[in-house]
């Protein structure tokens, strides 16, 4: 057989021990200098490249590296620098300003970067003079030369950075052409400098407006081709299957296929002929964004069935592992079991090794033992609980008309009830207390006290301010993901799972390893004080399974939907606890119901009745008269709308301040019938909104919804502002609710 090689399509940036992110953030806070910045960042680069090549890569990914995010590397490649930004020195005090913005500007918009978590600087083509500005890229690959290391370039392609771009008055295809010759200047700088591999990004050709961008694919490759740099091309997609035959008719070196989360249409494609086998193929084979240990033996079964179709195989993930931990190594306190089963960046790259020795060596040594952890992991009890999904509800007794008024009865809101999403502000002391609690700083005894004195306070101050649903204020809580993660059976927390979510800012998703189980109550003591303090009805709080899905490495082993049903029935336990203890509303979370609707529209329908159904089975056990709430943000809701209805919550709040009437319309236009809490007020900004302005906000939603099914509330959680802020901005909310009540009780429909 013939021998295959392997390599990677990038590395996370963070760092084990996230030290990219406490550089970074040190020179932002001036305590560090530039010089001390780049040596630390130097230091993890070269780690990065050294690790990977002991791991007997081929080719080693360069340009991946960077001080903030790959995209906005490439805008300063080409001199896009953002009109408010531009004559000043290119240098990295403009990068981070543009991504951070400064005292006069404000920063670039953050996308997420197609359905993953991480998120990208939006390119700004407003009044731009493309050219080729500082060759950081040649400079990368310079540096890993003089290491010594085979080092292949990454640069984001000409289509899919157009495609994320915004502003200027060029067109789509324009622009395209504008780039074309500072690639070829970038590319040939790059081949003479010694590079005979380059990997360019093209994701957005896996999308469904992939298809409409073949033309000016085509033209862009030909020209590189015409330029004589195409041969070194490698065009590289992932998160979804390519159009194969497409790809193969353009002139380059090689295409690069995620072979994970393709669906299959990938190897279908391949085995259907519309591979061409003089090319070289980089083969996804090993998830690039999730954490579990590869069936290595199904995979060398894949292997196989490639080297039928290219000359020139490669192995590696399917995506850059820019969306996995680092390494398992500093798990010291999991568990061997579960060890068994993860894989995180730097164990992925030893599966690569072991495959590749196993193909061309026959030397099955190291494939043997990860064969049998695998498999050891996957027969554990903890993957083989039973559960009966049939034995709850997952539809109200009633419909909502009949529940409105028997929950009317119970809460006698007022006309405009107000309310608020759900956390108060995480002070330094809550943080503190909480870390010092963690390290065993303080007892157990101690921190209740604690939690409970603030949660008493915050009564007080909602009890002073006027508001008519109260919020315990989830000072308990890290993270509205990570603290249900902790506390249900079947998640794992890590210690440093880090992975980037944009800049310095990283997120430490739980992992689901095992059938998810409710065994104690999660949220109910510190429900029961706060409503033990007030006649005012508090609203329970969870995060609902689509969200907790949404934001863990979820399992694979499982049909997706089958994992979020199983978290499901777990929030359903804890929402018939908070019932039973004597709560009376009681909110469900899924503000990530939107981000996770998947790439390829073909799966939406799909993916958001299995949303509903989970969100449904989580809720609809209680009784008539107990009040279920939802929230949700990060807008542009239009196409989930009607899944929003069918999800049939008493009430939803949602952010609609940035997105102003749009969204507003968005419900009207379906006759939405149940409770709707508007976000009046934007919670990202330390601004206080002035009563005139919250005046119109309501004003403007009364147009379009009905008053008796109308609520004022604030965007979001209220987490991250101050305390006087958030008293500020939560007395004119409720003045302004108070002016415009009509009668002392809400009109029953
Ligand atoms: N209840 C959560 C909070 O108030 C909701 C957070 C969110 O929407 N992301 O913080
Ligand atoms: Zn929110």
């Amino acid at each position: 057989m013939m021998t295959i090689k392997t390599t990677n399509l990038g590395f996370p940036r963070l760092g084990r021990k996230r030290e990219w992110k406490k550089a970074i953030e040190s020179y932002w806070n001036n305590k560090i200098s530039k010089t001390e910045l780049d040596e630390a960042l130097q230091k993890l680069h070269r780690e990065n490249l050294i690790l990977q090549k002991n791991h007997h890569l081929d080719s080693v990914p360069v340009g991946d590296f960077s001080l903030y995010d790959h995209i906005l590397d490439t805008s300063l490649l080409f001199n896009i620098i953002p009109e408010r930004f531009q004559g000043r020195d290119v240098d990295d005090d403009l990068l981070f300003d543009i991504a951070r913005g400064n005292k006069e500007h404000v920063a670039s918009a953050l996308i997420k970067w197609f359905n993953t978590n991480y998120h990208y600087i939006v390119p700004e083509w407003d009044n731009v003079t493309p050219k080729l500005g500082r060759n950081i890229i040649l400079e990368r690959f310079n540096y890993a030369k003089s290491l010594n290391i085979n080092a292949h370039p990454v640069l984001v392609g000409p289509i899919t950075f157009v495609k994320l771009s915004k502003g200027g008055n060029r067109s789509f295809e324009e622009k395209v052409r504008t780039l074309l010759p500072l690639y070829i200047e970038a590319l040939t700088s790059l081949i003479k400098a010694g590079a005979t591999l380059i990997q360019i990004d093209e994701p957005v050709l896996v999308t469904d407006e992939g298809e409409a961008l073949e033309d000016i694919t085509r033209e862009a490759y030909e020209a590189f081709a015409e330029a004589e740099v195409a041969d070194k091309l490698i065009i590289q997609t992932y998160f979804e299957r390519a159009n194969v035959k497409f790809l193969s008719s353009l002139p380059v070196k090689g295409l690069g296929l995620d072979f994970v989360h393709d669906n299959g249409y990938n190897l279908e494609q391949i085995k259907n002929g519309d591979f061409d086998k003089s090319k070289t193929l980089f083969a996804g084979i090993i998830d690039g964004r999730n954490v579990w240990a590869a069936d290595v033996k199904a995979k060398k079964g894949l292997i196989e069935t490639l080297t039928d179709y290219t000359d020139d195989l490669y192995i590696n993930p399917s995506s850059s592992l820019l969306h996995v931990p680092v390494s398992l190594d500093d798990e010291t306190s999991l568990d061997d079991t579960v060890r068994d089963g993860l894989s995180f960046a730097t164990e992925k790259l030893e599966e690569l090794d072991a495959l590749k020795r196993a193909i061309n060596d026959n030397n099955t040594e190291k494939l043997d033992v990860l064969q049998a952890q695998y498999e050891r992991f996957q027969n554990q009890d903890f993957k083989n609980l039973t559960y009966d999904f049939d034995s709850v509800r997952s539809e109200r007794k009633s419909a909502f008309a009949t529940r409105k008024v028997l929950q009317q009865e119970r809460l006698h809101l007022p006309d405009l009830p107000t309310t608020t999403i759900g956390s108060f502000p995480q002070s330094p002391e809550v943080r503190k207390k909480r870390a010092d609690w963690k390290n065993d700083r303080i007892s157990d005894e101690a921190y209740e006290t604690f939690l409970k004195e603030e949660i008493k306070r915050w009564i007080e101050i909602q009890e002073d301010i006027g508001l008519d649903v109260f919020v315990h204020g989830e000072f308990e809580r890290n993270d509205m993901v990570e603290f249900f993660g902790e506390k249900l059976q079947g998640f794992l927390v890590t210690k440093l799972g880090w992975v980037q979510s944009y800049g310095s800012r990283a997120v430490k998703p739980p992992i689901i390893y095992g059938d998810v189980k409710w065994t104690t109550p999660l949220t109910v003591d510190e429900t029961v004080y706060a409503q033990s303090l007030t006649d005012k009805p508090v609203k329970g709080m969870l995060t609902g399974p689509v969200t907790i899905l949404n934001w863990s490495f979820e399992r694979v082993d499982l049909p997706r939907a089958e994992v979020q049903d199983q978290i499901a029935l777990a929030i359903n336990e804890e929402v018939l606890a908070l019932e039973k203890a004597g709560i009376k509303v009681i909110q469900v979370d899924e503000p990530a119901l939107r981000e996770g609707l998947p790439l390829r529209k073909a799966y939406h329908e799909d993916y958001l009745q299995k949303a509903v159904h989970s969100f449904k089975l989580a809720t609809s056990s209680v009784e008539d008269h107990t009040q279920i709430h939802t929230h949700m943000c990060y807008s542009q809701f239009g196409q989930i709308i009607h899944a929003i209805h069918d999800l049939d919550a008493d009430v939803i709040s949602i952010e609609t301040s940035r997105s102003h009437g749009d969204l507003i319309k968005d419900f009207e236009d379906i006759h939405y019938d149940l409770g709707i809490g508007l976000g009046v007020y934007d919670i990202h900004s330390p601004r206080i909104p002035t009563e005139d302005e919250i005046t119109t906000a309501i004003n403007r939603g009364l147009q379009q919804i009905d008053r008796s099914l109308f609520w004022v509330n604030p965007d979001c959680g209220l987490k991250t502002r101050k305390e006087d802020e958030v008293k500020a901005a939560l007395t004119v909310l409720v003045n302004s609710a108070k002016k415009l009540r009509q009668n002392s009780s809400n009109p029953v429909a």
